[in-house]
Formats: C-alpha cells, sequence, structure tokens
C-alpha cells in the first residue's frame, strides 16, 4: 500500500487545557522510542479551547499536525459561536474535520453544508477529513452503499481531481460510534472498497486509488493491527481510544 497511514484523535468535548496538556506530553512521551521514519500521520483534533496549548505542546514533533473538529466556511461575520478557517489558521491547523455524524445528527448539517466546507477548506490550503457513514437503520436495509455513494458525491460536487486528492475519507458506520460495537474488518475494507468505486466513478481509478480513506468506529489498540491490515484502510479516526495517552501510543503503533 503506497498511501501513507493516518491515526487521527478526534477529542470531541472532552479535555480542559490541563488535562489537554497531561495527554499531549503523555503522547509526546510514549511515541519519543519510536522510529519516526514508520510512524503514520499522526493528528490531534483537540477542542478549539485547547488548540493554542496543544499547537505549542507539539511544535517540535514534526509526525503529529494538528486538526479542528470542526469549522464554518464563511470568511467572517455574524455567526455566533462559530469558527473560521482564518483562525484555525492562525494556529497551524492542518485537518479539518468535516461531516462527522454528530454534526449531522445533532446539529443537522445538510450534505450541502458539507460540500461548502470542503471546498472552503481546499480553497485555503487546508485538508478535510470528510466523514461519511450509515445508520444501523440503513445498514439493517441494506441501502448503506448507496446512502454512502450519496454522501460522497454530494461533499465533492465541484471539486476537481487536483482537488479531490487533497482531502482524505473517513468512513465512519454511525452504529460503531462510541459504542464500543466495531465494524468488522472484512466489512469495513469492503464498504471502503465501494467508496473507492465511488471515486473512481466521480474522478478515474487514479484518484480512488490516492485519497486516504480511514475506519472509524469504536477503534482500540485490540482491533487496530487487523484492521490496518486490510487493503482498503489508510488508518484510523478515533474518539473514545485517542483520550488516554496509552491507548492512542498503541493505535500509532497499530499502524507502523
Ligand atoms: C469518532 O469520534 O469519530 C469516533 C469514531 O469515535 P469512537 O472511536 O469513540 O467510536
Amino acid at each position: 500500500m503506497s498511501r501513507k497511514p493516518i491515526i487521527a484523535g478526534n477529542w470531541k468535548m472532552n479535555n480542559t487545557k490541563s488535562e489537554a496538556k497531561a495527554l499531549v506530553e503523555g503522547i509526546l512521551e510514549g511515541i519519543k522510542p519510536l522510529d519516526k521514519s514508520k510512524m503514520p500521520d499522526v493528528i490531534l483534533a483537540p477542542t478549539y479551547t485547547a488548540l493554542w496549548q496543544v499547537q505549542d505542546l507539539i511544535k517540535d514533533e514534526p509526525s503529529i499536525a494538528l486538526g479542528a473538529q470542526n469549522v464554518n466556511p464563511n470568511k467572517k461575520g455574524a455567526y455566533t459561536g462559530e469558527i473560521s478557517i482564518d483562525m484555525l489558521n492562525d494556529f497551524s491547523v492542518k485537518y479539518i474535520i468535516i461531516g462527522h455524524s454528530e454534526r449531522r445528527q445533532l446539529f443537522h448539517e445538510s450534505d450541502e453544508f458539507i460540500n461548502e466546507k470542503a471546498r472552503a477548506i481546499i480553497a485555503s490550503n487546508l485538508i478535510p477529513i470528510i466523514c461519511c457513514g450509515e445508520t444501523l437503520e440503513q445498514r439493517e436495509a441494506g441501502i448503506t452503499d448507496v446512502h454512502l455513494a450519496s454522501q460522497i458525491t454530494k461533499a465533492y460536487n465541484g471539486i476537481s481531481k487536483d482537488d479531490a486528492l487533497k482531502t482524505v475519507v473517513a468512513y465512519e458506520p454511525i452504529w460503531a460510534i462510541g459504542t464500543g460495537k466495531t465494524c468488522d474488518a472484512q466489512e469495513a475494507n469492503r464498504t471502503i472498497g465501494e467508496i473507492r468505486k465511488v471515486l473512481t466513478k466521480l474522478y478515474d481509478e487514479d484518484a480512488a486509488s490516492k485519497i486516504r480513506i480511514l475506519y472509524g468506529g469504536s477503534v482500540k489498540p485490540s482491533t487496530i493491527v487487523e484492521q490496518m491490515a486490510q487493503e482498503e484502510i489508510d488508518g484510523g479516526l478515533i474518539g473514545g481510544a485517542s483520550l488516554e495517552a496509552q491507548s492512542f501510543v498503541e493505535l500509532i503503533k497499530g499502524a507502523m
């Protein structure tokens, strides 16, 4: 596999400043003995209030990049409670998670809004991590692939192949997020293969084979090795298991 793996920690609404500091220090300590040339791209996506501190703590560690959990696609203005790309740029954020199922479900974000975010992020030379995933009802109804094709097609609307190559996808079955139920590795591999077919249709095989696609949904140190052994899975977007330094370091090791 020529695609470089990614291990991304989505902290969600967790960690105060002091908790963030302790977590990052634990991760830095844990990766010290690792061969950096074999390490995956590691991304930490803290809450906005910890961005400054995490940026400072990782400044001498090139294998770790800063991520954000969301963004508003507008430049600036009357969007109370939102954050802009320029503001995230101030903290050297490189990756921005968009379309997470929690944003879609709890904050009613539409495919169109997610596409708007993707385009704005790319235009600012940052990298969107575009999440997609089906509910349990959709899986049981046998419409997972159709649903994912629709989400991906809408997310990439109006995005050129050159720009699509600057994106990352995260396949996150909603029923596996935060539930402890991991999607079977072979099934996650199959589903991600289907997402690549959609990207082939939208662009071509070259693009589909280069865009990194992560799996997310209760990834744990005990599941990562089998997941990373799958041809189509390029890494993990991790919630719960990214909140503890030792388990996050184990996940990094599992992707080496
Ligand atoms: C996530 O937040 O994207 C996620 C996959 O969470 P968890 O690993 O806790 O299921």
